[in-house]
């Protein structure tokens, strides 16, 4: 039998030495904020960290230029992946705290290496690209990274320790309206108004708003707008996004909102282009996993709740995984209740000592919880038919 606390005490002060040199990186990625697939500094410097405790790192990975993985065996037995979120918010910086969650992930994974090899089984962590935009984990999986994969964890930063974030099911939409030019005053009668397509169905939208499922959500921009006053807008454009915490129901959603761009076109007569992207599952937290999470994060001091029925969040590409297999993703608080994620507040809590802690506690907890997956395959088969009943 293990020693499975003493194998914790292990990792645990093993996060502790590497303290100094995760500080430095969360800071410095936190200083350098990067979007969705230009992550190169970030990717690079959590690599050299990986490097530098003689961890091999594979870049680029899975396809994509800024994402990256290493990985630990210990012979036959299951495969843990950590995810390590790395991206920024256009403006704002690091807004919601990935500098502190791929930092974590690198350094849970560090400290899981030198144990790893008694226990069997793998830990893998991967260098995830491109969550506030862009799906980076949806194209992860489709290259195959999450193949034998068995369980799959990571911490976000929030406003609580909230061990089962509701993160809404997600869709975007891209939508094009082309109409005629014509003289707005001279000749009007002869152009087709693509910019009114645009607006009746921002307003079609809006009226849909009324009769959908209050937990569910739909809000949109209109990007163009057309050109001069005195021309009947040719082109007219918007993006919108759809939520909802019910797979199905946002499929549903989506026949819907489609039918409110569709019907603005019958109306103007207007050609409407329309392309669904970057669809992301709700998050399905693993039981299980979740409550050896919250044990451990427990004996760290850290006293983690249940979601309220308040509580909400956006979306994660991390529910794509969740859908794939057995995932959590608990939050740690970096900042006071109340304080607006992707807000400047937020980017600027990201750096604090008190977001460090957290971060220290998220790269311990994760790796105790590892361990508990390694070690107890009694916990890997609950998380499997707790994983497969949610299905
Ligand atoms: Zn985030």
């Amino acid at each position: 039998m293990p020693d499975v606390d003493g194998l914790k005490s292990a990792v645990s002060r093993a996060v502790d030495d590497l303290r100094p040199a995760l500080e430095r990186t969360s800071l410095a990625i936190h200083a350098d904020p990067e979007l969705a697939y230009q992550e190169h500094h970030s990717a690079d410097r959590l690599g050299a960290l990986l490097s530098s405790c003689g961890a091999p790192v594979q870049r680029p990975y899975g396809g994509l230029e800024t994402a990256f993985s290493s990985e630990i065996r210990g012979g036959g037995g299951p495969m843990v992946a950590l995810c390590a979120e790395y991206d920024a918010l256009p403006g704002i910086g690091h807004a919601c705290g990935h500098n502190l969650m791929g930092t974590a992930a690198v350094g849970a994974f560090l400290a899981l290496r030198a144990v790893v090899p008694k226990l069997g089984g793998g830990v893998r962590v991967i260098g995830t690209p491109a969550e506030e935009r862009g799906n980076g984990k949806a194209r992860l999986i489709d290259s195959g990274a999450f193949r034998d994969v068995d369980a799959a964890m990571m911490f976000h930063a929030g406003t609580g320790d909230e061990l089962d974030p509701l993160m809404l099911a997600m869709v975007s939409v891209e939508v094009e309206y082309t109409g005629r030019a014509a003289h707005a005053a001279a000749r009007p009668y002869l152009g087709i108004n693509a910019l009114d397509a645009m607006v009746m169905s921002y307003n079609n939208i809006s009226a849909l708003r009324q009769v959908i499922r209050s937990d569910s959500r739909m809000h949109g921009i209109i990007t163009d707008g057309g050109a001069a006053p005195n021309i009947i807008p040719a082109h007219a454009a918007g993006r919108f996004m759809v939520r909802s915490p019910d797979n199905r129901y946002l499929e549903q959603l989506k026949v819907k909102v489609q039918r409110c761009f569709e019907g603005a076109a019958v109306a103007t007569g207007a050609d409407l282009q329309l392309r669904w992207i970057d669809q992301c599952d709700t998050l399905t937290t693993n039981e299980p996993i979740v409550e050896a999470f919250s044990g451990n994060a427990a004996a760290l001091g850290r006293a983690m709740r249940r979601r309220a029925q308040s509580d909400s969040h956006g979306s994660t590409d991390m529910g794509n995984v969740s859908s794939l297999l057995p995932s959590i993703h608990p939050y740690l608080a970096i900042a006071p209740q109340g304080t607006p994620t992707h807000s400047v507040e937020f980017a600027r809590y990201a750096a604090t000592p008190q977001a460090q802690e957290a971060m220290i506690v998220g790269a311990k907890a994760l790796a105790m919880t590892a361990i508990d997956l390694l070690t107890s395959p009694d916990l890997l088969r609950r998380a499997r038919r707790a994983h497969a009943g949610n299905a």
